[in-house]
């Protein structure tokens, strides 16, 4: 069978899932060289058995509003791929969560976890639950509903979910609660847990200081670093919050934020008092991007994507398919160098080729946004030792996996003097799972 025939027959199998067909499609491009001179691999079907899941749960999840209403979500879980450890990934909650979304989040997260160096295997769930305007109690009658069918697919060496969009620490803190209250006991089965109750240093900031991390392991491979940069930063959540405050710390300025609804632009750099507001405003509030505006007087707009903006680093941090392929040349006609993706797959395909026909530097998702589940792999450490490192500690370790991911890209994608991220990352992500899934025979 060719790339082709194969990349034909998984579209018509999953006709209605064009996010996974998406990542699948990126993923086999980038391999299909090492599967070919492999022949073992081909003969055991390593690829058409990695993309399939290995299971798929959906559940009912009823609850009730405030008001009383009662209201009929849908609960999800992917339990992709448990080659290298128990299924590993984060729980989404948004409107648009649906079956192909939560496949090719979960496809990606197989090799993102190979990557970190870490035993862990891919999964990935979530609900079209939306918790935007939902008072706590609501969010905790949802949770708590979802926990009540989850908790019975999942555990500490099973599979251990976590946060994603929509999904941050008051949630996971009503999900861990239940899960407790069920089965009577205190283990690590969620990951991104509050400080008092088993959650580790630093996760909160992992991913956006691994993207950043990232970042500057490509820039110093051309002698550059954040110091004295603009950088476009998308999203105002978990992953874009800590992005800014690694990017400032770096001496680097960071000039827009963005949510669903619009970005701002802020031309003296999003710092001190104001990246506490922006914290404040998202954490706390839970209120809107243009509010920044509004406080700071600084230019909102509406409905739009900050990559029009000129900064020579850009950190896509809040969905995928953000930028497409137009803005990717914008992003470099305005001096963009370089691209560090803290979202998962939020660039399109069309993007991807423009980065990489400019050889720009590219990190893709999956590496440059590792740092989370990483970190989500050190608390579960933490919590089966039974202790707590320091901040120093698990910092330490998280940019010591960042480094180690880079060198992994580096080794399996350079070409001359450019280093191809997606096509190393890829690699060095399938080769560890294929020869685990060849070890553990047909199964
Ligand atoms: P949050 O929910 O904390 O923040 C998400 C941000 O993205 C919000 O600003 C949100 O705006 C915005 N956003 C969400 N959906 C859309 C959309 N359709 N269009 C425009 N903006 C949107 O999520 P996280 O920060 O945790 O996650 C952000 C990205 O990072 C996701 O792609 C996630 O998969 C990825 N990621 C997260 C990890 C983690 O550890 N949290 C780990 C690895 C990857 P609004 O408030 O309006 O919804």
């Amino acid at each position: 069978m060719t790339m082709h025939e194969f990349l034909h027959q998984v579209s018509a199998k999953n006709a209605d899932q064009p996010e996974f067909i998406q990542a699948v499609t990126e993923v086999v491009e980038t391999i299909w060289d090492v599967y070919e001179s492999n022949p073992q691999y081909r003969k055991a079907k390593i690829l058409d058995r990695i993309v399939e899941p290995e299971r798929v749960i959906i559940f009912r999840v009823p609850w009730q509003t405030d008001s009383g209403e009662v209201m009929v979500n849908r609960g999800y879980r992917v339990e992709f791929n448990g080659a290298i450890g128990p299924y590993k990934g984060g729980l989404r909650f948004h409107p648009s969560v649906n079956l192909g979304i939560l496949k090719f989040l979960g496809f990606e997260q197989i090799f993102k976890n190979s990557l970190t160096t870490l035993p862990m295997g891919g999964g990935k769930g979530g609900s079209d639950f939306n918790p935007r305007g939902r008072s706590d109690e609501e969010v905790m009658r949802f949770c708590h509903s979802f926990m009540l069918e989850l908790f019975r697919h999942i555990g500490p060496d099973t599979d251990v979910p976590a946060g994603d969009i929509g999904v941050g620490k008051r949630e996971i803190g009503f999900m861990y609660g239940m899960y407790k209250k069920i089965r009577n006991e205190a283990t690590g089965v969620f990951t991104g847990k509050g400080l008092e109750w088993g959650g580790s240093l630093i996760r909160p900031e992992a991913t956006g200081f691994g993207t950043v991390y990232f970042a500057e392991e490509m820039l110093k491979t051309k002698g550059q670093s954040f110091d004295g940069k603009t950088v476009l930063v998308s999203g105002s959540g978990n992953v874009s919050q800590y992005a800014i405050q690694k990017v400032n710390q770096l001496g680097g300025k960071v000039v827009t934020a963005s949510d669903s609804d619009g970005f701002i632009y802020d031309p003296d750099g999003i710092k001190g008092e104001k990246w506490e507001y922006l914290l404040d405003l998202k954490n706390v509030k839970r209120g809107r991007i243009s509010e920044y505006a509004d406080e700071f007087g600084v230019k909102y707009f509406p409905g739009a994507r900050p990559w029009s903006i000129e900064g020579q680093i850009a950190l896509p941090c809040a969905t995928q398919n953000e930028i497409n392929g137009e803005e990717a040349r914008t992003l470099i006609k305005n001096g963009c160098i370089c691209v560090s993706e803290g979202a998962n797959m939020p660039t399109t395909p069309e993007g991807v080729e423009v980065y990489l026909d400019s050889k720009i530097l590219y990190g893709p998702g999956k590496a440059a946004n590792a740092g989370g589940v990483a970190t989500s792999g050190l608390e579960m450490t933490q919590n089966s030792m039974r202790i707590s490192w320091s901040r120093e500690e698990v910092d330490a370790k998280l940019h010591g996996i960042m480094k180690a991911i880079h060198q992994q890209c580096v080794t399996y994608g350079k070409d001359g003097d450019f280093i191809n991220y997606v096509k190393g990352a890829n690699v060095a992500g399938f080769i560890k799972v294929a020869n685990a899934m060849m070890d553990q025979g047909i199964v």
